[in-house]
C-alpha cells in the first residue's frame, strides 16, 4: 500500500520538508496500521527538523494524529480492526495518510470526540495533563494557587489555560502581544501578561501580593529562565519543558539556593507514556475533561499536507494561536 508522507533527509528549514510516497505495509507484533484523518502540528516537530532534537536520516516527521485502525498484529488487545483512534506517539511519524506503528501509545477515541479534535489534543492535551497533576510532587497543587505559564496563547497553552480554571488554579499567562493575551483570558487565564511589552517578572510579583507563584511552566526556555526564576516563591518548582526561544544555558546551581531553594524540572510527555497503563489513565482523564465541556480543543489553523512547509514557518514566526491541524 503507498502512502502520502512528510519526510526530511537531512536537518535545515523548513524547505527540507518534502512530501514523498511511502510504502506502507503490515503491522508486525505489537504494532497497528492506522489510517489517519487528521494529523497534529506541534512545536516539537520544529526542534526534530532543526536537529535541535537529532534523529537519523531519512526522519518522517509528526507526533500526534487520529484516524481508524486498519489492521493490528499479534498481542494487540486492545485494539480491533475499524476503532476510532488517536495518539501522541515517540518515535514519530505521523505526517502521512498511512503508517505502521507502535499500538501502546495509540487510545481508542470515545464516538463523541471529533478525529479533528482527537488529532489536535493527544501530545497537547496528555503534556497538560501531567504539568498540572503529576509535576509538582508532594502535596501537589490546590485551588487558589497561583501558577505562571508562557506562551499562554499557544497549542498547549490554551488548554493549559481551560484545564488550571477547571482545576481552580489562578493561572497567570504570557504572550507575545495584547491579541494573544486576550485570547488567553477567554479560555480562563486569570490575568495576562504581554510579555514583548512588560517585565513579566515585576507583574507576577504585583499580581501576587509580593510572593510569587508556586509553579512555573515555561517552555520558552532561553528567552524567559531569568524572569522565570524570579517570578516563583520559596520552595517554588520551575518546570522547563520546551525550548521556543532557545534551550536554557548552563546555570550555575547556587542561583536556586540564593532565589530561596528552589525546585527546577525538565519533564518530558515520553517518560509519562512510557507504558500503555499510564497512557490510558491519563488520555482517559483528558478524554473525561474535554467530554465534559470544561476544556474544548481550540484548532485555529488548518493546512493541507502539500502545505505543510508554511505551517512550519508560521508556527516558528509566532503567528498561529492555539492548535494547528494537517488536514488529509
Ligand atoms: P505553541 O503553539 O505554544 O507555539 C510556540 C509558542 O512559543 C509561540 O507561539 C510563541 O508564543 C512562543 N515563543 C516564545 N518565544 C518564541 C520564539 N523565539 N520563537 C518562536 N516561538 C516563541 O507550540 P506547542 O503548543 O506545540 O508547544 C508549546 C511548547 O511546549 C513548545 O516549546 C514545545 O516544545 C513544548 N512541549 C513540551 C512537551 C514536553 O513534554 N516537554 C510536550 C509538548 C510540547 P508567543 O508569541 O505568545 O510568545
Amino acid at each position: 500500500m503507498l502512502s502520502k508522507a512528510v519526510r526530511i533527509d537531512r536537518h535545515g528549514g523548513p524547505e527540507e520538508l518534502k512530501v514523498v510516497e511511502v510504502e506502507v505495509g503490515e503491522p508486525g507484533p505489537g504494532e497497528i496500521r492506522i489510517r489517519h484523518k487528521a494529523v497534529g502540528l506541534n512545536f516539537i516537530d520544529t526542534y526534530q527538523r532543526t536537529g535541535l532534537y537529532p534523529f537519523q536520516m531519512p526522519l518522517q516527521l509528526g507526533m500526534e494524529a487520529s484516524g481508524i485502525v486498519e489492521a493490528v498484529g499479534e498481542g494487540v488487545t486492545h485494539l480491533k480492526a475499524g476503532d476510532r483512534a488517536a495518539y501522541a506517539s515517540q518515535p514519530p511519524g505521523a505526517y502521512c495518510e498511512l503508517r505502521v506503528m507502535p499500538a501502546k501509545c495509540v487510545c481508542r477515541l470515545p464516538d463523541d470526540i471529533s478525529f479533528e479534535t482527537g488529532a489536535a489534543m493527544m501530545l497537547k492535551g496528555l503534556t497538560t495533563q501531567y504539568l498540572l497533576k503529576k509535576t509538582l510532587p508532594a502535596e501537589g497543587l490546590q485551588p487558589g494557587d497561583f501558577v505562571l505559564f508562557h506562551a499562554a496563547a499557544g497549542g498547549v497553552g490554551l488548554i493549559a489555560c481551560q484545564w488550571a480554571k477547571a482545576l481552580g488554579l489562578q493561572l497567570i499567562g504570557t504572550a507575545g502581544s495584547d491579541a494573544k493575551c486576550k485570547l488567553a483570558l477567554a479560555h480562563g487565564a486569570a490575568h495576562a501578561i504581554n510579555y514583548s511589552t512588560e517585565n513579566f517578572a515585576a507583574r507576577v510579583k504585583e499580581i501576587t501580593g509580593g510572593k510569587g507563584v508556586k509553579v512555573v511552566y515555561d517552555s520558552v526556555g532561553k528567552d524567559t529562565f531569568e524572569g522565570s526564576v524570579d517570578s516563583l516563591r520559596p520552595f517554588g518548582l520551575l518546570a522547563i519543558f520546551g525550548n521556543g526561544s532557545g534551550p536554557v544555558p548552563p546555570v550555575n546551581l547556587g542561583l536556586l539556593a540564593s532565589k530561596g531553594s528552589l525546585y527546577v524540572t525538565r519533564p518530558t510527555l515520553f517518560t509519562h507514556i512510557a507504558t500503555r497503563e499510564s497512557t490510558q489513565a491519563m488520555a482517559d482523564d483528558l478524554f473525561a475533561v474535554v467530554q465534559s465541556g470544561a476544556v474544548t480543543i481550540p484548532i485555529e489553523q488548518r493546512y493541507a499536507l502539500a502545505d505543510v512547509q508554511q505551517a512550519h514557518r508560521d508556527l516558528e514566526a509566532r503567528k498561529t494561536t492555539g492548535c494547528t491541524i494537517l488536514t488529509l
